[in-house]
């Protein structure tokens, strides 16, 4: 199968293959934790991890290594911190837990290294000094600086010449830098701020310079993959581009992937803008994990994607509609767990997710029409296996349809069961009773061979 990806520093779609295929290495920006993360912070981790899927399932699952850090010293985090007057790790180990358990709820992997910025400070001098000894950094009172017109190929991932780039590039406190273009490598140190003894002056590191380090320290580089939301192009991946190769001389990574926006009303869901919702809320208003999850895969990664509650209840019914297959054939032995082809290559192009849903549709019809054991195992099967590239169809089919009635399920149980009664008794006028009951309140009961259940109705 042949994988390709649209690499934004080409400007194309290309045909993928990993430097070395028994270890391929992915980085994707992970979240500055300083509140918690909105449904578009977590566009990117869902997003890269179908791809991680995909790539385990390409390569196998040991051959994949993918990096996600946590930013945990910023600028916002000791505002939040000064503010809260609590200890900075107080706030960042608590919202790294909560960002854990939001990426569990959407069924994202857990990545195979999680590195904190803090902890590789050390990674982050050593490069700065590199970059010092090039002549490409430069120290002044404020800080150390990367020099932009030391790196003649500045510009080349976003596409912006080095002339543009003087307006809006002036930041507090840093007016003792050559360029309003150069960046911040290093803050020098301010009362009450954390601070690293560094031989080029205690302080703090700027933000582009910690990816830099944690892609070098866990990855090596060059990496084959490196993404994150399209407003990282610029400065952040620019900037992380110009660090890495002036001071190793060779390619950061080959393939830079960005997801579009997650919109409301068209306009970017943004912690400044206020238009935000968290998973969590999702989650307290009733909707599952993997409701969301889906609503998230609906687009191409790289298309914008305007979310509402439309957008929800669509998703819902689709997963409804998998799950009411998959709970047909629940007694049903899977014999194989592949996706068909067709699946993987709408996946293997450009993770073209809104076409891999359509071909996991079409495997829920193909289940729910076999007929014969043989073919129910197989429509089963491929069913499940796609649905595990997708990270979706991961929860038990009863259980699915339970979850959203919340504690109302239990009761649900009981009217089922005397319905059972019923008609073991030929009570019919009483189990036609029930059945309507049960419908009032949205559920749907299936008599099979062993034994009644029920899903919601969709
Ligand atoms: P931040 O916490 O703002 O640094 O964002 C963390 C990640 O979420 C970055 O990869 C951003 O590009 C991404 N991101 C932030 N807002 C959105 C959005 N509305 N839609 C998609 N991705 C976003
Ligand atoms: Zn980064």
């Amino acid at each position: 199968m042949e994988l390709q990806l649209s690499n934004t520093l080409t400007r194309r779609k290309e045909r993928f293959a990993p430097a070395d295929p028994s270890r391929v290495t992915m980085y994707v920006c992970g979240p500055t934790v300083y509140n918690l993360a909105h449904i578009g912070n977590a566009r990117p981790p869902v997003v890269f991890d179908t791809l991680f899927r995909l790539l385990r399932h390409v390569y196998g699952e040991g051959a994949v290594l993918y990096a996600r850090n946590y930013t945990d010293i910023d600028d916002k985090i000791i505002t939040a911190a000064i503010e809260r007057g609590v200890p900075i790790a107080e706030i960042t180990r608590a919202v790294e837990g909560a960002y854990e358990a939001d990426m569990a709820a959407l069924n994202v992997l857990t990545p195979t290294a999680r590195p904190r910025a803090t902890e590789n400070v050390g990674a982050m001098i050593a490069l700065i000094e590199k970059l010092i000894a090039n002549g490409a950094a430069y120290v002044v009172p404020s800080g150390v600086y990367f020099s932009v017109a030391a790196d003649a190929d500045y510009g080349k991932l976003s596409g912006r010449a080095q002339d543009d780039l003087k307006a809006g590039a002036r930041v507090d406190g840093e007016d003792d830098k050559r360029h309003p273009s150069d960046f911040a490598l290093w803050k020098s140190a301010k009362p009450g701020e954390p601070q690293w003894e560094a031989p080029f002056g205690a302080g703090r590191p700027g933000w582009h310079i910690e990816c830099s380090a944690m892609i070098e320290e866990e990855l090596g580089s060059p990496i084959d993959i490196h993404g994150g939301g399209v407003d990282l192009i610029f400065p952040h991946h620019e900037n992380e581009i110009a660090q890495s190769e002036c001071a190793h001389g060779r390619p950061l990574a080959r393939v830079w992937m960005h997801n579009g926006f997650l919109t409301m009303d068209r306009e970017k869901m943004s912690k400044s803008i206020g238009n935000i919702i968290t998973p969590r809320e999702l989650i307290e208003q009733g909707w599952q994990g993997e409701t969301i999850r889906w609503a998230l895969l609906s687009a191409h990664y790289k298309a914008p994607l305007d979310w509402n509650d439309d957008l929800l209840r669509q998703s819902q019914a689709s997963l409804d509609r998998l799950y009411g297959a998959a709970l047909r054939l629940r007694d049903v032995e899977i014999t194989n767990f592949e996706p068909p082809s067709a699946f993987l290559e709408a996946l293997a192009d450009d993770l073209n997710t809104p076409a891999a849903i359509a071909e996991l549709s079409a495997l829920a019809t193909a289940a729910n029409v076999a007929a014969k054991p043989a073919d129910k195992a197989k429509a089963k099967g491929e069913l499940l296996a796609a649905g595990y590239l997708l990270g979706v169809l991961l929860d038990d089919p009863e259980h699915w349809f339970r979850a959203s009635f919340g504690e109302a399920a239990a009761e649900i149980d009981k009217l089922v069961a005397e319905r059972v009664a019923a008609r073991a008794a030929k009570n019919y006028a009483e189990s036609d009773r029930l059945r309507d009951e049960l419908a009032a309140r949205g559920v749907e009961v299936m008599d099979g061979t062993s034994g009644s259940t029920w899903r919601r109705k969709t």
